[in-house]
């Protein structure tokens, strides 16, 4: 269809900080937090019109384990401490989480090892954090493009409803999930799978109200626990249901199993079972084609939970997910790779900024299947700090499912918790690195740790 050749314009700056994080999910608003906290001026980019990101415009609501060891733990032995737990004190109190023993007490779906929170109470707790340490927040703006010069990032142009802007700042975190920002300067990345850069499904989750969940768990608990000790992990205990379903063709969807599990508000679960393959969430065709999937399927299930899952008779749709959940798009290549075997093997890094027990989890590109596997049980690996730093850009780090991993690690990267551990060693070697001068390549890491540890943050081992 060809070009059209744009004129050329002045683009006005319209904001000049430290720190530039840019979007606000569980990365880019723990970045931004950790850096406001150690003495940054900082401005969040977001193109929705909260913090949270996937966990909260997303509904994506549980969060993997956070702790070695599965169960009723105290805080002090969790892996990811530090702006995590102080999420999970804050949603608490305000009625938004519900411990991971609680979840497991109820669970009628075949998850464990995780906690939940309350997607809007999270939100409105992000914002609170970002407003105590008066961080700028700029809603409903999409970052665009990037000014680079000499291998550094100079302003990244943005858009919104008063136009084309441009916004400087001296280190800049890309939160964006996609590594959007990273690319347009320059930066090298990674999509998919190696072999053959196939993409793990996306899905659009939702909320069911109206729930009788004690009957749910009469009827179903039961059957969970032979489940869960005789057969493999793919397999569930509603199979009798979904099969049914399937014959009569109410249930068309890839996956197998129905997942839902308890949230924090009574009678109401939270359900993660659409899936939608062949999507390039860097592409806006395929995220618009696969929210429109997204939302057949998840009227399809609200036929199927009613008519076929006891407990459900009298439920009703509470909300859906204002945009498609995304696991994986693209990798920034930092300046380590970390791979399968460093999480599988809990491996130890000198530079580890952060520490992670979430499993992989890896949802099958094509099919069904699923993979789920954990480092050995009571071991955490660490993330180096070379991880988030961006090959080839001075003053550019990646957080979030975009950090250089392979699409092994990444499904254990990805988890929330972990997540926001990374992000608050990206935005505290941030606000160091404006502290003491050096360039993001050549602050003190010792001392990054030291910080990290006395604002409450678990690494693990120092080598
Ligand atoms: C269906 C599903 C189930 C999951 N299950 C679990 C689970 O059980 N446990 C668990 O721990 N984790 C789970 N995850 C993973 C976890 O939710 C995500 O990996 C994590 O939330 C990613 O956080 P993020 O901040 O990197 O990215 P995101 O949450 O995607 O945040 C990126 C932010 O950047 C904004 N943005 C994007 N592009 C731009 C741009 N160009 N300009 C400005 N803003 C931009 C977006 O609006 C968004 O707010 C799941 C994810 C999905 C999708």
């Amino acid at each position: 269809m060809g070009y059209i050749v744009e004129a050329e314009t002045q683009t006005p700056v319209s904001c000049e900080v430290d720190v530039v994080v840019l979007g606000g999910g569980a990365g880019g608003a723990s970045a931004a937090i950790a850096a406001a906290r150690n003495g940054a001026d900082v401005l969040v980019v977001e193109r929705a019109n909260c913090l949270g990101g996937t966990t909260t415009g997303g509904l994506m609501t549980r969060m993997d384990v956070s702790h070695a060891i599965w169960g009723r733990i105290p805080h002090e032995k969790r892996v990811v401490q530090g702006i995590y737990l102080e999420i999970i004190e804050r949603c608490k109190k305000l009625g938004g989480f519900i411990e991971e023993y609680e979840v497991k007490k109820w669970l009628a779906g075949m998850l464990s090892g995780v906690e939940c929170f309350d997607p809007q109470i999270l939100k409105f707790v992000l914002q609170e954090m970002a407003e105590e340490e008066d961080i700028r927040l700029l809603y409903h703006t999409l970052a665009v493009d990037a000014v680079v010069e000499d291998r550094e990032l100079k302003a990244v142009i943005i858009e919104n409803k008063s136009g084309r802007q441009a916004v400087r700042g001296r280190v800049f975190i890309d939160a964006t999930g996609d590594g959007d920002v990273a690319v347009k300067a320059g930066a090298k990345y990674e999509v998919g799978r190696e072999s053959d850069g196939m993409l793990q499904p996306v899905t659009m989750t939702f909320r069911i109200g109206g729930v009788d969940v004690e009957k749910v768990f009469k009827t179903y608990g039961r059957k969970q626990k032979i489940y869960r000790e005789r057969v493999p992990h793919n397999a569930h205990p509603y199979l009798r249901e979904v099969e049914e379903a399937k014959r009569e063709g109410v249930y068309s969807f890839p996956t197998g199993r129905f997942w839902f599990h308890l949230t924090p508000v009574k009678g109401v679960v939270y359900v993660n079972t659409t899936r939608i393959h062949g999507i390039d969430p860097a592409k806006a065709e395929d995220t618009t084609r696969a929210e429109v999937e997204g939302l057949r399927q998840v009227m399809q299930l609200m036929n199927f939970v009613r008519k076929y899952m006891k407990g459900f008779e009298n439920s009703y749709l509470v909300d859906v997910g204002s945009y498609i959940g995304v696991r994986e798009s693209r990798r920034i290549t930092g300046e380590y790779i970390l791979t399968r075997d460093d999480v599988l093997h809990a491996r130890k890094f000198p530079d580890a900024i952060a520490a992670g027990s979430a499993r992989i989890d890896i949802h099958d590109v094509k099919g069904a299947w699923s993979e789920l596997v954990a480092p050995p049980e009571g071991e955490y690996y660490q993330i180096p700090y070379r991880s988030i730093l961006v090959k080839g850009l001075e003053n550019v780090l990646a957080v979030g499912r975009c950090i250089s991993t392979t699409h092994d690690a990444q499904g254990a990267t990805r988890m929330v918790p972990t997540t926001i551990a990374v992000a608050q060693g990206a935005g505290t070697a941030s606000a160091l690195s404006l502290k003491s001068g050096k360039p993001l390549r050549d602050i003190d890491v010792a001392e990054l740790q030291d910080i990290l540890i006395r604002q409450g943050g678990f690494i693990g081992s120092r080598t």
